[in-house]
């Protein structure tokens, strides 16, 4: 059955999965998504033990209707490919009896390299099924992990220009080294003063900026996200929860139709969404475990119902989830508001000009499949030196968050339940925050000097994306204010 996507913000459009990549943001404003969440149209058991990319398919083509069968194993064959280190594309590691789902072997060891090897291939097909004449250009603002996945993805990629955007104090110094070494004429990366909200937020209004949409246009050009908003991310990374399942039940670990319980550390909570919709497909997912640092508005919205950005923004060892607006949570209000974008775009702009909302009891109450947790940077650091000590296996900051969360949520629901955990990023990619947690001894070490010591501590080679930075060249060296985003834009674009 075809699948038509909605605006959260005007229920009565309706665009096919090409135009909704295209465009990434509609023009409310609103979120796309999807008319009705399909039914995976294959037995979970059928499907265990097939490869990554056979799965993909099966859970791609229910989304994406109107691409053709060849033009979608097109995409999926040049996005799933020898980018990744491992044959399986997210091997499943298991620690302490918990199952970690490695997401971090793609081109720049994180998870986000599951949607952006994809995307580009998507969206050009997006274009050419649409009969788009215009060079896209790919406008993103990031905490660090999407920019580099991003830039790696479309780098070289032709018909198409990418800028990302920043907070220049608010990403590692090997995420910054891995954007502002990244090679490609097509390419633009810009610091900016400010935090990854104000970064967020520039590229929101400068996407709402009609008259700037009017000159690109002259001009043959034309924006769209790469950012978690886009549905040509959020689809991909239903994926790996169908694997995950699949391959857990091929391994002997559950029986067939047994409950998995899902921990995902959250920010934007894109890869949560993508969770709670591989549990609406049918794939027998108990708790949608939200895993948050102590940025932890989505933990207080869970356990009271009302969403408040009016905090202090701390600065975290977990950069990609110090985030006080998760934007793919739009999603999620529409739906429990019972598709209701009336209700949505209210919230949504007590949001915007309060910074808060609260929602319904009635809401509340679809809100069940969901447990918020969150852990402290204390918290953290100990839970990675726990995991080394325990078992020798490293995980990065962010998996230690859900890994630390999960260990309160088990001591306080005695919850026994067969549980994946997303893990999402390599632990070189963090190597600094993950080695003072496991010992204070390493902190005098240079950057490289502690890759070199994780490798050697944890027993597992230097990846290949940390290889290639350790010498390259800085190309980028751009920074601004958060009021100036628009005027650099146009500057490289040339329509200044
Ligand atoms: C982006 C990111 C997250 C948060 O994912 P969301 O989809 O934004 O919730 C968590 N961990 C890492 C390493 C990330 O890069």
């Amino acid at each position: 059955m075809e699948v038509l996507y909605s605006s959260t913000r005007n229920s009565g459009l309706k665009i096919t999965a090409s135009q909704a990549i295209l465009k990434g943001l509609s023009d409310d404003g609103g979120l796309f998504v999807p008319d009705h969440i399909p039914a995976l149209d294959r037995p979970l058991k059928e499907l265990a033990g097939r490869p990554y990319r056979d799965i993909a398919y099966e859970v791609m083509k229910l989304y994406l209707t109107d691409f053709t069968e060849e033009e979608l194993k097109t995409c999926i064959e040049r996005a799933y490919d020898s980018k990744f280190d491992t044959k399986e594309i997210v091997p499943v590691t298991e620690a302490e009896g918990v199952y970690y789902l490695e997401l971090f072997h793609g081109s720049t060891i994180a998870f986000k390299d599951m949607a952006l090897s994809i995307l580009p291939h998507l969206m050009i097909t997006s274009a050419k099924k649409n009969h788009v004449k215009n060079e896209i250009v790919i406008l993103t603002a990031t905490s660090g992990d999407t920019g580099k996945a991003a830039l790696a993805g479309f780098a070289g990629v032709e018909g198409t220009k990418i800028i990302v955007f920043y907070p220049k104090n608010g990403v590692s110094p090997i995420q910054e080294k891995q954007m502002v070494t990244q090679k490609g004429s097509n390419t633009y990366v810009v610091g900016i003063r400010g935090n990854f909200d104000d970064a967020q937020n520039g590229v929101k209004a400068i996407f709402n900026d009609r008259q700037l949409a009017g000159e690109m246009e002259a001009a043959g050009l034309q924006f769209s996200s790469a950012n978690s908003i886009n549905i040509g991310r959020l689809v991909p990374q239903i994926v790996y929860y169908v694997y995950a399942y699949a391959q857990l039940l091929h391994d002997g670990k559950i029986s067939d139709g047994e409950k998995i319980n899902v921990v995902v550390p959250t920010g934007n909570f894109g890869n949560i969404l993508a969770a709670f919709y591989a549990k609406n497909m049918g794939v027998p997912i108990g708790k949608l475990i939200c895993a948050s640092n102590e940025n932890k508005v989505l933990y207080d919205f869970f356990t009271t119902g009302k969403y408040d950005r009016n905090r202090e923004f701390v600065l975290t060892s977990s950069p990609s989830m110090d985030i006080l607006i998760s934007s793919n949570l739009e999603r999620l209000i529409y739906r429990i508001a019972g598709d209701d974008a009336g209700k949505n775009t209210q919230l949504m702009e007590s949001l915007s000009k309060a910074g808060s909302y609260e929602i319904t009891e009635q809401m509340k109450v679809q809100l069940s499949d969901f447990y918020g947790g969150y852990a402290s940077e204390e918290e953290t650091a100990k839970r990675i030196k726990e995991m080394y000590e325990n078992t020798g296996y490293i995980i990065d900051t962010h998996t230690a968050v859900a890994s630390a969360v999960y260990r309160k949520y088990v001591a306080k629901t005695g919850d026994k339940t067969v549980t994946v955990i997303a893990s999402t990023a390599s632990p070189f990619k963090f190597s600094r925050s993950v080695m003072h947690a496991i010992d204070g001894k390493y902190d005098t070490m240079s950057d490289f000097e502690l890759v070199d010591e994780l490798s050697e501590i944890g027993k597992v080679p230097v990846p290949g994306a940390i290889e290639e930075i350790r010498t390259a060249p800085v190309v980028h060296d751009h920074v601004c204010d958060k009021t100036e985003m628009k005027t650099v834009v146009k500057r490289f674009l040339g329509i200044d």
